[in-house]
């Protein structure tokens, strides 16, 4: 319930504003977040840059402006902020262009639903855009900001930020650091963005400067559960100094179930999901599926993606595979009509449907931390297939610290040629893929890993329905 003071606002109705960085991870817990909001009866506002407006009214057919579609006794409205012109799609890029046009764009926008009679009466900023907290608080608008990672890498951020904790080499595999509260981790489990080969500086540089400003948000709200992250987060109060935040948790944030939505469904899709993979799914066996995604960023390489083909296809099961238009090419010649045949291909999944689903086995995923919580509040197991950033400190928690899956490696396999090659560059190879899927559906671990699945699966469900700990 919202407290008294902001919900009996005489004059105006209390308006929320959220600002997404605009991402597709930043975009579903944001937009989950302000239908949330809206259930409870307040009027809220979802607000990114225009080229993520345009890419939303494309997909999910949102439009900017006017009353916004229902949410329970609410509405969620869509308004963009003008940023100009678009810069290249590279992460430093966007994140140069964002720190010079984001704040007056943002600053305009809160003057502008002010001028509209919807004046902002509290704002949930991203700390991606570390700027965007730092406008609305010197508009004297009380502000959250939405972590939307785990409070295991909130710890290890942190840590580093404040130069509590120093990492291990990275050549060194062998060496381990322990932090309060998080399990023994080597420099592969570690964030990636924080390690000396990391390349993209600028947004490092943005993540470093969030600890700075985070302080000035009055509360910080973290996409997780106390049951799943329950020793990070006791052990956080005892950090510093400095000392973080309290980090308050309202996930795992997923859509929510039948009926509590009320009003029409706002999904927030940069690419126009395709639902027949529904059906095709309704079409195969019970838990027979296994469902591949790299999330809406990671690239595999043209090599990689022949490698995953051949080994998705030699598992002899049915596969649901999302392979973005961009890489769509790199596919070998006439996959689906050959030794692909027993799968689909599509550009973009209703994905929290199709882990839903009865027909899914397991989830092959790159562990962004939106996948990951998903797959925990669907209760099916993974084969983890971190890239970067978070997804290494993700991809360790599910495996090794929830049970829930298995690993795929570069370099894998059991022969002595992939140990050799995994020494030099490692490469993915398709009877990596194979075992790996054998071992999360069939193997002598299988039914260990989804009984645990199906435990975590409850206490998420338990933690977002009422009276629980979110
Ligand atoms: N997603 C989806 N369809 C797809 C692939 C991904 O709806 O085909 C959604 C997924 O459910 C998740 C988000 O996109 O909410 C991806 O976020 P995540 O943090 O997992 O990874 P990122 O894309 O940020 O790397």
């Amino acid at each position: 319930a919202m407290p008294a003071a902001v919900s009996s606002a005489a004059s105006a109705p209390a308006h929320v504003l959220l600002i997404c960085f605009p991402s597709q991870g930043h975009v579903n817990p944001m937009l989950r977040l302000a239908k949330r909001i809206a259930s409870k009866g307040l009027l809220v506002t979802f607000s990114s840059v225009s080229s993520i407006g345009a890419k939303l009214a494309a997909a999910a057919g949102v439009t900017a402006g006017g009353d916004g579609s229902p949410v329970g006794r609410g509405r969620v409205r869509f308004d963009f902020l003008d940023d100009g012109e678009p810069p290249n799609p590279d992460l430093d890029s966007l994140m140069l262009h964002l720190a010079t046009a984001g704040p007056p764009a943002f600053a305009s926008q809160l003057a502008r639903q002010a001028a509209s009679g919807r004046p902002v009466s509290g704002v949930v900023a991203n700390p991606f855009m570390p700027w965007a907290t730092d406008v609305a608080t010197d508009a004297g608008i009380p502000t959250a900001v939405l972590w939307v990672q785990s409070v295991a890498v909130f710890s290890l951020y942190y840590h580093h930020v404040h130069g509590l904790a120093e990492f291990p080499p990275e050549d060194d595999k062998a060496a381990r650091f322990t932090l309060p509260g998080l399990p023994e981790m080597s420099a592969a489990d570690v964030p990636s963005f924080l390690l000396p080969s990391n390349p993209f500086k600028l947004l490092a540089d943005a993540i470093i400067t969030q600890f700075r400003t985070l302080g000035r948000a009055s509360w910080v709200l973290v996409n997780s559960f106390a049951e799943l992250e329950a020793d990070a987060a006791a052990a956080l109060p005892g950090v510093g100094p400095p000392s973080p935040p309290e980090l308050i948790p309202v996930g795992p944030l997923i859509e929510m179930e039948d009926g509590e939505s009320g009003g029409e469904e706002v999904r927030g899709d940069m690419l126009k999901a395709e639902e027949e993979c529904v059906e095709w799914l309704d079409a195969q066996p019970e838990r027979s599926v296994v469902y591949a995604s790299v999330g809406s960023v990671v690239v595999l390489s043209p090599a990689e993606v022949a490698e995953m083909a051949h080994g998705l296809a030699s598992t002899g099961r049915p596969f649901l595979w999302v392979v973005r238009p961009e890489t769509q090419p790199h596919l070998p010649d006439g996959f689906l009509e050959g030794e692909g045949k027993k799968g689909m291909v599509v550009a973009w999944s209703p994905q929290e449907k199709v882990l839903a689903h009865k027909a899914t086995a397991c989830f092959l995923t790159h562990c962004g931390w939106n996948s990951t919580l998903e797959t925990v509040a669907a209760g099916v197991p993974v084969v983890a297939f971190p890239q970067w950033g978070d997804q290494c400190t993700d991809a360790r928690f599910l495996v090794e610290e929830l049970g829930m899956g298995v690993r795929l490696l570069r370099g894998g396999g059991s022969s002595a040629a992939a140990e050799a090659e995994a020494e030099t560059e490692a490469q993915l190879t398709r009877e990596a893929v194979r075992d790996a899927v054998e071992d999360a559906v069939a193997g002598p671990r299988a039914e260990e890993m989804r009984a645990n699945a199906a435990r975590w699966s409850k206490a998420a469900r338990e933690a977002v329905a009422p009276g629980g700990s979110s």
